[in-house]
């Protein structure tokens, strides 16, 4: 009885002692108190609020010592740059750039609130929209370099510029895509760019060099309205559920390659129905005895920089969509698809791009594993840097996580954030002290 109670007051010493150690872990680190704060902004769309987020970025950036300013090409659309300075400023410029929005969340679907920023005690799990994409980068920059100023007192030689831009979420079209037009940022004189990622579901970090392209292609069919009794040749519908027919067939030649192994799904071109319309509406539904004189489908088209829009082109013009078969089409391209040389938007990944040996040599150092580099399935604010023809790497340090951005309950564990700002401090003084051998 007396040693069952000695048991029972270890154990409770013990539950005690890991509850308050654990607590402490979790509660009183202030980079992850600082990443709970940023996360507790609500920047999803529709209605983000981006001016809370920036100034709450610029009370970081000063106590750091960083220069700040925002920059404003669409009324309360918001860029922040911060500014580090390198000791030789007239070499090319280090950009770590990360998006301010979010996707919007159904809180219903949550188990915490989505800008709760939930941390759990048990798992270190840190609950929040933006806390995979990609808030957790904004912040791991900026705690990389306080590190690398405040306690390893490093001097950087290239300058280091941080920027935090809106609408990454829905196009960038008012933000990145102003941004990399404007004289601001020609004059940074960018070399080199960091960009967000995706998590990894093993040990190795995962690293892109490149994007898919997006298109909306909408083919629109017409003919003659008739009776639904009839037979005819040419009805809109025919000829629409021809040009579905083909491009199914076309979308599994690319998916076979997928299924048997011989590429990633970000590396064939994808093309999803997404809409069908057709028919006249009746009050009780369509109306079922006449064939109607027009339809229409839409497709996402998702193109990797390996693949030649002018083909694409050529085969929704002659096969998907040829005006001998009464069809039209519309291409609405979402991005660049070629660099401002006519290059595919691609990053090179070899000994032949000496920034991608320094930031792989950068990873390795701190105890990373990078996987072999890949092409995002969808698309990042990275390919305007690259169309400007400078290099662009895709990168959110998130190993052994499961990969949730744009999903209910998405998550981030305290741990590997701050593993993420380990390996930014390796990688950030890295890339800004490399010098390029002259001659
Ligand atoms: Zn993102």
């Amino acid at each position: 009885m007396a040693a069952g109670r000695h048991m029972l007051l270890m154990l409770a010493a013990a539950i005690l002692f890991s509850f308050t150690s654990s607590g402490k872990s979790h509660e009183e680190r202030e980079p992850i108190t600082r990443f709970k704060q940023y996360l507790r902004f609500n920047t999803a769309h529709p209605n983000p609020n981006y001016t809370a987020p920036v100034s709450f970025l610029i009370s970081q950036a000063q106590s750091i010592g960083l220069q700040f300013k925002t920059l404003e090409f669409v009324p309360n659309k918001p860029i922040l740059l911060l500014t580090w300075p390198g000791s030789d400023p007239s070499l090319p410029s280090i950009l770590l750039n990360s998006h301010l929005d979010s996707v919007p969340a159904e809180p219903d679907k949550w188990s915490h609130p989505p800008f709760s920023a939930f941390h759990s005690p048990e798992t270190g799990q840190i609950f929040a929209r933006g806390s995979q994409d990609d808030k957790c980068i904004a912040i791991q920059y900026l705690e990389a370099i306080r590190n690398l100023i405040l306690v390893k007192n490093f001097k950087p030689i290239r300058t280091v510029h941080v920027s935090c831009v809106p609408d990454e979420e829905i196009g960038g079209f008012d933000g990145m895509a102003k941004f990399v037009e404007s004289n601001e940022f020609r004059e940074l004189n960018v070399g080199f760019v960091m960009d967000e990622g995706q998590a990894s579901t093993n040990d190795d970090f995962r690293v892109f060099y490149a994007d898919r392209s997006p298109w909306h292609l909408i083919i629109r069919a017409k003919g003659a309205p008739g009776h639904g009794s009839r037979m005819f040749d040419n009805g809109a519908m025919e000829n629409l559920m021809k040009s579905v027919e083909m491009i199914t067939k076309f979308r599994e030649s690319q998916f076979d390659v997928v299924k048997a192994g011989r590429a990633a799904n970000s590396e064939v071109i994808s093309v999803n129905p997404v809409y069908l319309k057709a028919g006249i509406p009746s009050p009780t539904g369509f109306v079922m005895n006449m064939q109607p004189s027009e339809a229409k489908a839409g497709f996402d088209v998702r193109l990797p920089p390996t693949a030649d829009p002018d083909l694409i082109r050529r085969r929704i013009a002659e096969e998907w969509a040829p005006a001998i078969r009464n069809m039209s089409y519309e291409i609405i391209e979402k991005g660049p698809i070629r660099d401002y040389k006519g290059r595919p938007l691609m990053t090179l990944t070899d000994d032949s791009n000496p920034w991608w040996s320094v930031f792989k040599q950068a990873v390795t150092s701190a105890g990373g594993k990078l996987g072999k580099p890949e092409i995002l399935a969808s698309t990042t604010d990275a390919r305007y840097m690259r169309q400007l023809g400078i290099p662009a790497l895709g990168f959110s340090p998130m190993a052994n996580t499961p990969i949730l951005l744009h999903d209910h309950n998405e998550f981030l564990k305290d741990t590997v954030f701050l593993k993420g700002v380990e390996v930014y401090e390796s990688v950030i003084s890295s890339l800004s002290s490399f010098v390029e051998p002259s001659g």
